[in-house]
């Protein structure tokens, strides 16, 4: 399923910014999973390779989901709101991410996560959209949890920084390594109990 939605995004020409690509970057790791990460967009290294989060920012991520979640990164699934680098890593445009929503709402209706992470800014924003609550700035919503109701059950919505901007500001490196603590005690609780439930 993910694998037929993937090879649709690898035609894509909704928005310009496939003229510009080395390769599109749908997405990766395991569709089963129970959480999702969404980042912002692809960055050199993740054009170079076809794959999120394999450059600098990625070994940040990377790292954070073996060290505090004990996971693989495969174990995931990790996926950007635009699946095509931006060129030279400008931020993306409205029309470009009204244009490329389309394949991010796909994933999410074939992963049905229990868990949603957002890195950042613009994955926050999208997520808080689609789901309908209401978006004020990642600084203020990264350090809490918020729940949904949707396909029938409950989802975690965690927000939490991108994990470059934890490069550029050391000091936020903390932040980050928090909520992903927080991650894990809902992974547990979720394992203790068997289902997740309203908190
Ligand atoms: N930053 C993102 O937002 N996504 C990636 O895949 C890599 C860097």
């Amino acid at each position: 399923m993910i694998e037929e939605l993937n090879n649709q995004i690898l035609k894509c020409t909704r928005c310009p910014l496939y003229k510009f690509k080395t390769n599109y970057v749908p997405g990766d790791g395991n569709p089963n999973s129970k959480i999702l990460f969404i980042g912002e967009a692809p960055g050199r290294e993740e054009d170079k390779q076809g794959k999120p989060f394999v450059g600098k920012a990625g070994q940040v991520l990377t790292e954070n989901i073996k060290n505090i979640l004990n996971m693989d990164r495969k174990d995931v699934y990790i996926t950007n709101v635009i699946k095509c680098r931006p060129p030279e890593n400008r931020e993306p445009e409205e029309e470009e991410i009204k244009a490329c929503s389309i394949w991010l709402e796909k994933q999410l209706e074939i992963i049905q996560p229990d868990i949603i992470v957002t890195l950042g800014h613009y994955s926050t924003k999208w997520i808080f959209d689609y789901f309908k609550l209401k978006f004020s700035s990642i600084t203020k919503l990264r350090g809490k949890i918020f729940r949904v109701n949707k396909w029938g059950k409950n989802i975690t919505i965690i927000p939490t920084l991108h994990p470059a901007s934890t490069l550029y500001h050391k000091e936020w490196r903390e932040y980050f390594d928090q909520d992903f603590k927080t991650i894990k005690e809902i992974l547990n609780k979720d394992k203790r109990e068997g289902i997740l439930k309203f908190i």
